[in-house]
């Protein structure tokens, strides 16, 4: 995922500047505001690890506990070159707000450490994550502050983590992070539970909007983890037409509709959609802007800005990519009709599976995958009713709503606890 790649302004300047908008509709008193405007905790570390050849290297990490009034602070582990302690403040920052817009009882928190893992040995990968835990693990805990995977880290690395932290604590505590695999406490759905979450709001807003989506024609921008699962997904449960997709090499486009898994098989073989037979070749720009009723961003952050939204087409944009639209194209894609269901509520599906993870965790008791599906449809339907409620009552776009409702419940439940 290239989330890191557009750092230019910077990612906390800007949660807070969100944070702010929804603090001014809701007349916060000044001290809540600036206790929501920043960590409740950081803590910094060096990790020094040994490599193949014999050299120790020393890496930096970061974890951050943004909030958590609510409940154990809650947010994936990255590994990036250009990780950076604002990038993960940000992102603990928008974990927070996540949590609470789908009323799930945790706090939000983000971790990240400065690494190249593309260049690095597995062996030398499972060091530095025990390294990490060895770490951060006396702040970690399923009642305190529970990991996750996020850019560049994988089942196998929470996984190892879990074990470390086993080591450390003396007994399994397999709470103590989520996406790990099925056989270490992993949960079933865990794995197309953001596309399907993304799924089950759009089933909502087309109910909203009294748009049919069985035969209603879907674009998706980005075809990895979020994006072929939306294509499948937006498929059987929903009843639409994928009429196009693409990745960083270019899309395709087909009116009477692509066959989704013949199109993940050809990207299997070829390493992209395009060239896929029987379609039209169209650049992403193109896709963003055809003629269809849903379009899903599903790649990058920053692709619907104020220069492209007014082409926006469809009725509904269902975020499943983190900022995919820049706060000046908001305002156009709101004054145009087109409805938006914001990142932070689109792709909360993940994070309720990982909450669910927990749950199970902490009985040692497991739920099939209907049982998760149904109730992963029952938290995203009444999230996405809170904010589609607060958008009609406050009279403003969605992604505010969603603000405005999240803040409210961090916000109350500072103040139960007398914090403020
Ligand atoms: P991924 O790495 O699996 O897939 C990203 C896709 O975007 C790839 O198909 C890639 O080719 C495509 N892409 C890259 N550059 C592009 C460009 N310039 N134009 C068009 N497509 C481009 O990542 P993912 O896990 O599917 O995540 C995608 C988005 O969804 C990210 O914004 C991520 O933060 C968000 N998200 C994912 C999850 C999850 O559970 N996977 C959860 C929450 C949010």
């Amino acid at each position: 995922m290239a989330e890191l790649k557009t750092a230019a302004p910077n990612p906390f300047a800007v949660a807070q500047a969100q944070l702010d908008a929804a603090a001014e509709l809701l007349e916060l008193e000044p001290a809540m505001h600036a206790l929501l405007r920043n960590p409740l905790r950081e803590l910094h570390v060096t990790l020094p690890v040994k490599m193949d050849d014999g050299t120790t290297k020393v890496f930096q990490g970061f974890r951050v506990q943004y909030n958590d009034a609510r409940g154990p602070t809650k947010g994936g582990i990255r590994f990036h070159p250009d990780e950076t302690i604002d990038t993960v403040r940000a992102l603990a920052a928008w974990m927070t707000w996540k949590c609470a817009v789908v009323d799930i009882p945790l706090g939000g928190g983000k971790g990240g450490v400065i690494c190249n893992p593309k260049e690095m040995s597995p062996g030398e990968l499972e060091r530095l994550s025990r390294a990490y835990v060895r770490q951060v693990g006396r702040i970690l805990g399923p009642e305190m502050d529970v990991p996750a995977p996020d850019v560049y880290t994988t089942p196998q690395i929470m996984a190892w983590m879990a074990d470390e932290y086993a080591f450390l604590q003396g007994h399994n505590e397999f709470g103590v992070i989520t996406g790990k695999p099925l056989p270490l406490g992993g949960s079933a759905g865990r794995g197309d539970a953001t596309a399907r979450g993304g799924m089950y709001t759009i089933r909502e807003a087309a109910r909203v909007l009294g748009l049919e989506t069985r035969g209603a024609t879907m674009a998706i921008q980005g075809f990895g983890n979020a994006g072929q699962f939306a294509a499948t997904l937006g498929r059987e449960l929903l009843g639409s037409i994928i009429v196009a997709v693409s990745d960083s090499k270019g899309g395709i486009y087909k009116a009477d509709g692509l066959n989704p898994f013949e199109v993940i098989k050809h990207k299997q073989r070829t390493g992209s959609v395009v060239g896929f037979p029987g379609a039209q070749s169209i650049s992403n720009e193109e896709l963003l802007e055809l003629d269809v009723d849903i379009l899903v961003p599903a790649a990058l952050e920053n692709v619907i800005t104020a220069r492209n939204a007014g082409n926006i087409k469809a009725r509904i944009s269902a975020e499943l990519a983190n900022g995919p639209t820049t706060p000046e194209a908001d305002e156009i894609l709101h004054k145009n009709g087109v409805y938006v269901i914001p990142d932070f509520l689109c792709n909360a599906g993940g994070v309720t599976v990982s909450y669910f993870e927990m749950v199970q965790n902490a009985y040692q008791y497991y739920w099939d995958e209907e049982t998760v599906h149904e109730r992963l449809d029952a938290k995203m339907t009444a999230a996405f009713h809170a904010v589609h409620k607060k958008a009609e009552d406050l009279h403003v776009h969605n992604r505010l709503a969603a603000y405005v409702v999240a803040v409210e419940r961090v916000a109350e439940a500072v103040r139960l606890r007398g914090w403020v």
